[in-house]
């Protein structure tokens, strides 16, 4: 059964309570009911915003969605037909979601007016939202963008929505993405934007509190923006500031020398590990000099932790001191990672062997083989001892 359910999100977005009669409800093979009532202030998903979530009766409402002017409610109880439900939306959520929506309006009107630039994409999540235009924009121009939004939020506009009738529609200026004459909602934001839109909006624009546009990327040929607007931009300024503070009092720095200090840190740990990398370099030449050749001539040293190059360059010393081969392991969580090096015998044929016999992967030339090994030491011992 479909039928026209009267929209009071429509008429007062910031109607958070109300009755309404049970049309229908039907179990889905999914799992849980879907809900029809004559009346609801639930937002269905559309346009790019996902749905309010809240209750009916106590009972979660899991979705909500509108198909012909129908709209149905995804819930995890029956409820009775015919009798009357109080739905609960959760306001929170709703009015963060309202914060963001119409600080998107503001910032593609605005786009529009400076740019002639069209929204072309619209993601209205639980706590992200994203907006594509169809042109790009210089840095520069995103932080005068992001400032002249906020001057409107603190102008305090007033914001409508209503449908005006056809012959008001034809001479209005309004952005839409759709080519209809009547019926349609425009949405009005005071002085800067009017916008064909079904979408629940704050009263004015100072309910938003803030707009930030917290990234941009180019894409399609235009821009993608994130943008968090009220109680999600300052949670996000919460989280940030957290972060930062918490490493700056690490460091005994102030906020603004966040950049700073993470520099100079990298620059030390740069430092520090030329150094140990130096320092292994001579260890290497020390264990090379006091080393003995096996029986076979091969000389073999397992290591801890040793970075690629110290290894290479200990595997090719090693040659030198020996007439077979030198080889280098490094431990790893599953085994060794290998480097091993002969001036005097053909490797490649010995590195396929080592594959077969050690569980192993790599390869390389005569010259140097290196890869993986999954096996212990006492059998890469014993696989060199029989060669
Ligand atoms: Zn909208």
């Amino acid at each position: 059964m479909s039928s026209v359910t009267e929209k009071l999100y429509d008429k007062d977005s910031e109607l958070f309570c109300f009755e309404a009669v049970v049309l229908s409800c039907e179990a889905r093979e999914k799992g849980g009911y879907a809900v029809v009532l004559d009346r609801t202030a639930f937002f269905p998903e559309s346009g790019g915003q996902y749905a309010d979530r809240g209750t009916l009766d106590g009972v979660t409402v899991t979705d909500v969605r509108i198909k012909d002017e129908c709209i149905t409610h995804l819930v995890e109880q029956p409820l009775a037909v015919g009798a009357t439900v109080r739905g609960e939306i959760d306001a929170e959520l709703r009015l963060a979601k309202m914060q963001c929506h119409t600080g998107e309006h503001i910032i593609s009107g605005l786009a529009h007016k400076r740019y002639g630039y069209e929204n072309v994409g619209f993601h209205l999540g639980n706590g992200e939202m994203t907006m594509d235009l169809d042109g790009e924009l210089s840095p520069e121009q995103i932080v005068a963008l992001e400032r002249e939004a906020n001057e409107v939020v603190w102008k305090n506009a007033v914001v409508r929505a209503e449908y005006p009738d056809a012959e008001t529609l034809r001479t209005l200026e309004y952005r839409s993405k759709l080519d209809l004459t009547s019926g349609v909602r425009i949405v009005t934001v005071e002085g800067v934007d009017a916008c064909a839109c079904c979408a629940p909006h704050v009263k004015s624009t100072g309910e938003i509190g803030v707009i930030k546009i917290v990234d941009a990327i180019r894409y399609k040929g235009g821009m993608r923006l994130w943008v968090l607007c009220g109680r999600w931009a300052l949670e996000d300024y919460k989280s940030k500031h957290d972060n930062i503070l918490t490493i700056t009092r690490r460091h005994s720095v102030k906020p603004w020398q966040v950049v700073e200090v993470t520099d100079k840190q990298n620059d030390e740990l740069l430092s520090a590990r030329a150094a140990l990398s130096a320092a292994r370099r001579e260890l290497a030449e020390v264990k090379i000099s006091a080393a003995t050749p096996d029986g076979q001539g091969n000389l073999l040293f397992f290591e801890g932790e040793m970075d690629a190059n110290v290894q290479r360059g200990m595997a090719d010393g090693g040659a030198n001191a020996c007439r077979g081969i030198c080889g280098v392991f490094c431990e790893t969580e599953n085994g060794y990672r290998y480097v091993c090096v002969s001036r005097s015998l053909p490797l490649r044929a010995l590195g396929k062997q080592m594959g077969e016999d050690l569980g192993g992967r790599g390869g390389g030339t005569d010259a140097i083989i290196q890869g993986t090994l999954g096996a212990t030491r006492e059998q890469i011992e014993a696989f060199f001892a029989a060669l």
